[in-house]
């Protein structure tokens, strides 16, 4: 069998208005690098025709395989499961909507040939995206800077090349709640960055609403920092502090002076403030509880339904 040199991971979920275009132009692409190379859909348990459509697709083009997801598990796990299955020398991850340009490919290998062994490519401009996100994922992008010491790139998402050997380094992480490009560059090894402006997308809704931009965004931060515990310590200091002050004030006014202290509006006031800033800080203790919980169980990340490509579907037909 010829070797693999470039595997592409697509994950996929309820992509039918666009899955035909991604799929022709990706192909395109790779062709002119006249290399051997595998389209490696991840199906994230689509309702919709996507899966058909790829199915049909594998049964005209060898170099493509269809991972089948028994149900949806998530844009991350999609693609750590297509790490688990790429061959190639180079393994690059892009999303299905064609809001990554494919043809930022070619740029990519040029710096891996250089002997770059991750490249990610950096967003100048996202286009076709509401205010709202585009504000919230920059902000998202400096907080987890500013929370972590590892250099985890801003305004980057998972369209990225890694060289196979990062590639098993990433198969050897096993933690169940990703934050993949955290991740990658937790590993490590030489890293650079090609720009590109942000298309909108191509057909089709995002498939990434606000609550699961939320996990996201909690699984980045909570994989990557431990800071957000600490503020209980901090707040705790900075109020019992503030109340020792002001208890000092009280007493003074009780003993030396005449006049009585009242206040039912004022104990009113602090005891809601309170009361909420510590569900608040036991809501963030439990983020960290429920992500050791998950850990525990040891169930496997993903499950596949079925795998398609040319070599099964001939395996069938002998059958
Ligand atoms: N996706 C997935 N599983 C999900 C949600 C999204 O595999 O549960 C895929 C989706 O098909 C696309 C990529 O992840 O290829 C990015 O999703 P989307 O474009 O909707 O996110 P956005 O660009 O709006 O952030
Ligand atoms: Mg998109």
């Amino acid at each position: 069998m010829e070797h693999i040199k470039y595997s592409i991971i697509i994950p996929v979920y309820n992509e039918e208005e666009v899955i035909e275009t991604t799929y022709e132009r990706l192909s395109n692409v790779m062709h002119s690098t006249k290399e051997k190379y595998e389209l490696l859909f991840v199906n994230d348990g689509s309702q919709d025709k996507t899966v058909e459509i790829l199915k049909e697709i594998s049964l005209r083009d060898s170099s493509i395989k269809l991972i089948d997801f028994s149900r949806n598990f998530g844009h991350q796990i999609a693609i750590t499961a297509g790490m688990d299955y790429a061959k190639g020398e180079a393994v690059v991850v892009i999303d299905a909507d064609l809001q990554d340009p494919p043809e930022l490919i070619l740029d990519m290998i040029d710096k891996w040939k250089q002997g770059y062994e991750v490249v990610y490519a950096k967003r100048t401009k996202r286009k076709g995206e509401t205010f709202f996100k585009k504000q919230t994922a920059a902000m998202f992008y400096r907080t987890l800077r500013s929370m972590t010491d590892i250099d985890i790139p801003i305004d980057t998402g998972d369209f990225r090349l890694i060289d196979r050997k990062v590639c098993e380094q990433m198969k050897g992480l096993q933690e169940k709640n990703r934050f993949v490009r955290g991740l990658v560059s937790w590993v490590g090894f030489r890293q650079t960055a090609v720009e590109y402006e942000r298309d909108e997308r191509a057909a089709g809704e995002t498939k990434y609403p606000l609550k699961k931009m939320l996990k996201l965004s909690l699984d980045g931060i909570t994989s990557f920092s431990y800071k957000p515990l600490k503020l209980a310590t901090y707040a705790g200091s900075l109020f019992s502090g503030a109340g020792f002050v002001y208890m000092l004030y009280v007493l003074y006014l009780k003993f030396f002076t005449e006049s009585t202290v009242t206040g039912w509006a004022s104990l009113v006031i602090i005891q809601l403030f309170f009361s909420g800033v510590v569900l608040i800080l036991l809501g963030v203790i439990g983020e960290y509880i429920g992500r050791i919980y998950d850990e525990s169980k040891g169930r496997p990340l993903y499950i596949v339904r079925d795998i398609y490509s040319a070599e099964t579907s001939v395996k069938k037909e002998k059958q």
